[in-house]
C-alpha cells in the first residue's frame, strides 16, 4: 500500500513513470499545468500519490533531485534582489490579490486538498480561510512590522539609532501533509512580504496543493522564481536546509531535531513547528452544553491529524460523568465520509502508515486495561484508512497514547479534583504546543492559562480561535518547537535587525572624538556625569 510519510530521507513510493495515465484518479490535463511548476531535471524519479478515500493512485508527480534544489535556491536568490527593492506597497498588493483569489477559487483547492489529504471539506475550508486571514493580516499590519524603529543611542543627544528590518534572503519552507495549503503558504506569506524569496518543499503526498498555491501566487502577480517548489522526501528537505538562509520547518519533533541541528551547524535561523500532545481541561464551572460540540471539534477535526488537536481530556471530577454522558454520544454520532462536499464531519486518515500508528496506540491502551467509550475500530466499510473517532477511559500510566503524539482521532480521559491538579496533568508531557480550558469564568481560566506550558492556550474553544488569530504568535514550548508563526514574530524571524547608529553634532564639532581629544581623565569624568544625569532622567 502506498504511504505518504517518511522521515529518514527514503521515499518508498517512487514509481515507474511510464504507467498509463488512466491508472490515476486525477486527469492528466489537471495535473500537467501544476507539475510544470516543479523545479526538476527529472532525475529524481516520480512519486505516486494516493487518494486516501479509496486507496486508488491519485497522480504521478515528478520529483526533484538534489541538484534541482541548488538550482531553485540560486534562481530564487537572483530574483530576491529586485524583490527586496520593490516598494512594500507593491509586495503587499500581491498578497492582497492572493487573499481575494483563494476565496474566489476555493472550490478547486478544496477538492485538491481533500483528494490529497483525505480530510473533510470543513477542515479543508479552514485552510482556505486561514490563508485569506493571513494575507489580510500582513497586508494591513506589514508596514508596521517592517517599519524602521528609532531608538535612543549611547548618549541620547549625541547618538541617533535606527533599526531596520532586512530580509534574510532565501527562506526554505518544509511542510507536512496534514494541512496542504496552509502549511505551504502561511510562512511563505510573511517571508515574501518582508522581501525574501521562498523555496518550498511540500510532502510528496500533497505536492499538488502546494503547486496550486504557487500557481495562484503567480496569478496574483508574484514575479517568477520568487516562490519555487521542489518535490521529494527527506533527502530533498535535508538538501534544502543546506542552502537557504532561514528554514521554516513544520513536521514531527524527531525530524525537527535533525533540521535544527543542521541549521545550528550552518548558523541559519530556524522556525520549528512540531508535534503536540495537547490537553483540554473542562473546569467544574464550565457550561457543558456549549463545551460538548466545541470539545468534539477540538478532538476530531481533520480526524485528529492536526498539530493543535486535543488528545488528552482533563475533566474536573465534579462534572466528569455529566460531561461524558453528553460527549460520548456526540462523538459516536460523528459522520465519517469521503465526499467532496460538506456532508461528512470527519474524513479519512491520510495513509496506511497513519492508520497503523493510530490502531497501534489504541490496541496498546486496550491491552493494558483501558476502556473504549467510543470508537476503537478501523472503519474499512467507509474506506481503507478511516478510523472511528475514539474515546479511551481508565488508561494506565504506561499507555503509549498518554505520552506520544497519536495524530489521529483518539482522545484519552483523566479526572482531577482541582485546578492545581489540572495544571499538573496538562503540563505532564514533553510537548507544549496547544492547550484549551473551558470555564464560565474567563478570568479564572486566564489565571490557569498563565501556569500552562503551551505556546497557545485557548479559552472556551479548542484551537480554531487561536489559529485564526493571525496577529497572535503561534508555536510550541518545550519539544513542540522553536519560534512562532503568525504576527510580528514570523516577520522578525525572517528578517535581520540592522542597527544604523549615527553620531550627531559633527558639524558643530561635538563628537566622542572631540571629547577624547581633551585627554586625561576629562572624558571619563564627563561621561560619568552624563550617565548619572541620564539615570536621573530615566533615559533608556
Ligand atoms: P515529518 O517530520 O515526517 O515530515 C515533515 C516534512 O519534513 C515532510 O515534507 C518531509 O518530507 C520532510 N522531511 C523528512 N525528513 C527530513 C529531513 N531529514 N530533513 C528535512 N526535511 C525532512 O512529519 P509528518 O509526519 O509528515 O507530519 C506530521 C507531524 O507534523 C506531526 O508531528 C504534527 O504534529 C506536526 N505538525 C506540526 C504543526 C505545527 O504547527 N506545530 C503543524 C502541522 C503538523
Amino acid at each position: 500500500m502506498a504511504t505518504a510519510h517518511e522521515s529518514d530521507g527514503a521515499l518508498d513510493d517512487v514509481i515507474d513513470p511510464e504507467l498509463p495515465a488512466s491508472t490515476y484518479v486525477l486527469e492528466p490535463d489537471l495535473v500537467a499545468p501544476l507539475v510544470r511548476r516543479i523545479v526538476t531535471s527529472h532525475d529524481g524519479g516520480t512519486h505516486r500519490s494516493t487518494l486516501p478515500f479509496t486507496g486508488a493512485p491519485l497522480a504521478a508527480v515528478p520529483l526533484s533531485a538534489p541538484a534541482d534544489v541548488v538550482a531553485a535556491v540560486e534562481r530564487a536568490r537572483a530574483a530576491q534582489h529586485d524583490w527586496a527593492g520593490t516598494p512594500l506597497a507593491e509586495r503587499a498588493r500581491v498578497l492582497d490579490r492572493l487573499g481575494v483569489l483563494v476565496l474566489e477559487r476555493q472550490s478547486e483547492i478544496l477538492d485538491l486538498i481533500q483528494m490529497e489529504s483525505g480530510k473533510s471539506r470543513r477542515s479543508a475550508f479552514e485552510e482556505v480561510a486561514d490563508i485569506a486571514q493571513t494575507c489580510r493580516h500582513y497586508v494591513v499590519r506589514g508596514r508596521r512590522y517592517l517599519a524602521d524603529r528609532r531608538e535612543p543611542g549611547a548618549l541620547s543627544v549625541l547618538t541617533g539609532v535606527r533599526v531596520h528590518r532586512r530580509p534574510v534572503g532565501v527562506v526554505g519552507v518544509i511542510a507536512p501533509w496534514n494541512f496542504p495549503l496552509t502549511l505551504a503558504l502561511s510562512e511563505a506569506i510573511p517571508a515574501l512580504l518582508a522581501g525574501n524569496a521562498v523555496v518550498l518543499k511540500p510532502d510528496p503526498q500533497t505536492s499538488l496543493s502546494a503547486l496550486w498555491a504557487a500557481e495562484l501566487f503567480a496569478e496574483a502577480g508574484l514575479p517568477d522564481d520568487l516562490l519555487a517548489v521542489v518535490t521529494g522526501g527527506g533527502q530533498i528537505g535535508a538538501e534544502l536546509v543546506e542552502h537557504v538562509d532561514h528554514i521554516a520547518f513544520t513536521g514531527s519533533t524527531a525530524t525537527g531535531r535533525t533540521v535544527a541541528a543542521k541549521a545550528g551547524e550552518r548558523l541559519i535561523g530556524a522556525t520549528l513547528e512540531l508535534g503536540g500532545k495537547n490537553p483540554l481541561y473542562v473546569a467544574a464551572d464550565a457550561d457543558l452544553d456549549a463545551a460538548v460540540p466545541g470539545v468534539v471539534r477540538a478532538c476530531f477535526s481533520n480526524a485528529g491529524q492536526l498539530c493543535m488537536s486535543i488528545e488528552r481530556l482533563v475533566l474536573h471530577e465534579r462534572i466528569a460523568d455529566d460531561f461524558l454522558e453528553r460527549f460520548v454520544p456526540a462523538v459516536r454520532a460523528l459522520k465519517l465520509g469521503g465526499g467532496l462536499d460538506y456532508t461528512a464531519d470527519v474524513g479519512s486518515l491520510v495513509s496506511a502508515q497513519q492508520l497503523e500508528k493510530v490502531a497501534a496506540h489504541v490496541d496498546d491502551a486496550l491491552a493494558k486495561g483501558a476502556r473504549a467509550l467510543a470508537g476503537a475500530v478501523h472503519r474499512s466499510d467507509v474506506g481503507p484508512f478511516f478510523y472511528a473517532p475514539t474515546v479511551l477511559d481508565h488508561l494506565p500510566d504506561d499507555a503509549v497514547c498518554l505520552r506520544e503524539e497519536t495524530f489521529g482521532p483518539v482522545v484519552s480521559v483523566s479526572r482531577v479534583a482541582s485546578d492545581d491538579e489540572a495544571v499538573h496533568a496538562m503540563n505532564d508531557t514533553e510537548l507544549g504546543l496547544n492547550a484549551s480550558i473551558w470555564s464560565a469564568d474567563v478570568a479564572r481560566a486566564r489565571r490557569i492559562a498563565a501556569r500552562v506550558e503551551a505556546g497557545t492556550v485557548v479559552i472556551n474553544d479548542g484551537y480554531l480561535q487561536a489559529w485564526g488569530s493571525a496577529a497572535a504568535p503561534m508555536g510550541g514550548m518545550k519539544a513542540s518547537g522553536l519560534g512562532r508563526r503568525h504576527g510580528r514574530e514570523a516577520i522578525e524571524a525572517m528578517t535581520e535587525a540592522q542597527s544604523v547608529v549615527a553620531q550627531r553634532g559633527l558639524r558643530a564639532g561635538v563628537s566622542m572624538d572631540t571629547l577624547y581629544a581633551v585627554g586625561g581623565d576629562v572624558p571619563s569624568r564627563v561621561l560619568t556625569g552624563a550617565m548619572r544625569v541620564m539615570r536621573r532622567l530615566r533615559l533608556p
